[in-house]
């Protein structure tokens, strides 16, 4: 969707459809579904509704790989900010022979992924649903996955980390965790298996106090296990104090 993404752990946003389910406590003031159903009117969040193809997605990937391409750098990748991609197959709007559902949109970007069309672009898939990734990938991909992604899933609290663990039980090489929105304390965890993570509060109207005490832990706990540390905001307000501008990345990522 977004060209040059605000989102300052990555170059670019794109999504492949709207739309999603709300699947935990990092859910509930979800932003993605407040711009859909107040700014743009759409119905497409909650287990009934279809997902709405964005017609734009693949000729946007294209035109970063050409721009990455031709200035010899990567592009980091997003996907996605208004769609979970290992979300449970849904029809789609917009249906062409060929697509008819996120299944086959999901599918379109491994197949381009695996003819090596996006070598310049380093691909973030995020996700609230990491029990689905190994159903959902290509099956050849467990035999040696594409250095260009990257898996992650989000956490909130000490209850959700149980999504980093089924993240960790997948073993593939490269995993990320994005502690965002936190909304409680979680203290020390175990980050084997995780490359990279990222933290940061909630904003918004609605936002749950973000304490600073949790980011100070988690630059510790990053720190103690040598694991590449970005702190993205308090609550996107609140000046972040000078010792937590931290935004690190994985060497392999870069
Ligand atoms: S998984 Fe992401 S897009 Fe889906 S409801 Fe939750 S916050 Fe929104």
């Amino acid at each position: 969707m977004a060209e040059n993404s605000k989102i300052e752990w990555c170059d670019h946003t794109t999504n492949l459809w709207w739309g999603c389910s709300k699947v935990h406590t990092g859910c509930k003031n979800c932003y993605a579904e407040y711009l859909s159903d107040t700014r743009y009117k759409k119905n497409l969040w909650g287990e009934k509704n279809i997902r709405k193809r964005i017609l734009s997605a693949f000729t946007d990937l294209d035109r970063y790989q050409k721009q990455a391409e031709k200035k010899g750098i990567k592009y980091k990748i997003f996907i996605g900010s208004m769609m979970d991609i290992f979300e449970e197959d849904k029809e789609i709007q917009n249906p062409t022979d060929v697509i008819d559902s996120i299944a086959s949109l999901r599918f379109r970007l491994w197949r381009k992924i695996h003819n090596n069309q996006y070598n310049n672009l380093i691909f973030l898939l995020l996700t609230k649903r990491p029990q689905n990734i190994l159903k959902m990938i290509p099956t050849s991909w467990q035999d040696g996955y594409p250095n260009n992604v990257w898996f992650g899933t989000s956490v909130s609290d000490i209850h959700t980390w149980q999504y980093a663990d089924q993240l960790k039980a997948t073993e593939i090489p490269n995993l990320f965790v994005s502690i965002e929105p936190q909304v409680a304390r979680i203290g020390n965890i175990d980050l084997e298996g995780i490359r990279w993570v990222i933290q940061g509060g909630e904003s918004g109207n609605k936002k749950r106090p973000f304490d600073i005490s949790w980011a100070y832990k988690m630059k510790e706990v990053c720190q103690q296990q040598n694991v590449p540390y970005f702190f993205k905001q308090i609550d996107k307000k609140q000046p972040i104090p000078q010792d937590l501008m931290i935004r690190e990345f994985p060497e392999n990522m870069k």
